[in-house]
């Protein structure tokens, strides 16, 4: 009886996609979106839910909710599209159906704190749902290897969709840097690899990539710029006295602390001098709708000491490129 109460609830809310006319590149519409992804990568017709959680719509077609509705998988889906409703954020849900086969939901929500771009918008909206569609990309990968995988995704798309030279594109690895610090949760430490792109999609254009050779070359930055457990163990260590802390002037005189104690070439200074830059840049940063910026003596004291540890850096590292002042 519940099963096909569910049934019935599932078809009554589904809507078949259509392409809106004339979509501005810069407003996000999720069925448009999703209907873009399947085209994209036909492998997600065949085993993945799109369902946009705000407004309660799940997409067809999609043979795969059959499926899920006979293994009683519903639940699964339904208790994670709550959750997104809860926290304001998105999902890529896996269910199992047997030995062989698994089930993926997409389920998108607009996210109540923005990590794609400085400010709620469209550039966000497209963000979170490229990386969930990420992660649908690459199943085999899990825990930080899976978000590195699923925000180089996000990134190459980003590129794709807004230009090489999009401003918001060095915004993701600065607050996935700045979380990290505030939280200790290694899960989501991706800036090395979102920074690496971002950097040579400078001097290589990604616009001309098929969606095959995207998904591709977003696992093969992944592979190679998702730090290890030791390395991520190490991060904790550095930044231990940071971890819960609020992102007030205390915590960040200690995230100053950090960059300027520690080697040039660790991952400690890397992430530490990355928080910085952009609080001590000319027009601060915007976090979680609140600005940042770090002034005066003390702080032009900070940033005269870390441009000269900068210094040392080849010209084309990473960190260098994302740290040089704006002209
Ligand atoms: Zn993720």
């Amino acid at each position: 009886m519940i099963r096909l109460l569910k049934k019935q609830r599932a078809e009554k809310t589904h809507v078949k996609p259509q392409l809106p006319q004339g979509t501005s590149k810069l407003r996000f519409d999720f069925t448009e979106a999703a209907r873009k992804a399947v085209k994209d990568h036909p492998e997600l017709r065949r085993n993945t839910l799109f369902i946009d959680a705000k407004n309660d719509v799940w997409l067809e077609p999609s043979p795969i909710i059959e499926k899920i509705i006979d293994n009683d998988e519903m639940d699964t889906i339904e208790d994670v599209v709550k959750t997104a409703r809860r926290l304001k954020t998105s999902f890529a849900q896996a269910v199992e159906l047997d030995r062989k086969k698994t089930a993926h939901a997409l389920i998108f929500h607009p996210d109540q704190h923005p990590l794609y771009a400085p400010q709620k918008g469209a550039a966000d909206d497209f963000g979170s749902f490229d990386h969930e569609t990420g992660h649908m990309l690459a199943p085999d990968t899990h825990d930080t290897a899976g978000e590195n995988a699923a925000d180089a995704y996000a990134m190459l798309r980003h590129l794709q969709r807004f230009g090489d030279a999009s401003a918001d594109a060095e915004y993701c690895g600065w607050k996935r840097a700045l979380v990290f610090a505030l939280t200790g949760t290694t899960s989501h430490v991706t800036t090395f690899t979102v920074d690496r792109i971002v950097v040579d999609a400078k001097t290589a254009s990604v616009t001309s990539l098929t969606p095959k050779q995207t998904a591709a070359i977003a696992r093969d930055y992944a592979k190679l710029h998702t730090p290890d457990a030791a390395r991520l163990k190490e991060l904790r260590i550095a930044f231990r006295y940071v971890i819960k802390k609020p992102p007030n002037a205390a915590t960040f005189r200690e995230i100053a602390r950090i960059a300027l104690r520690a080697d040039v070439n660790s991952d400690a200074f890397y992430l530490s001098a990355r928080i910085l830059a952009a609080p001590l840049s000319k027009t601060g940063v915007i976090y979680n709708g609140n600005k940042i910026t770090l002034s005066g003596h003390e702080w032009d004291e900070v940033r005269q000491r870390l441009e000269k540890k900068l210094e040392k850096l080849p010209p084309q590292h990473a960190l260098k490129v994302l740290t040089r002042p704006a002209a």
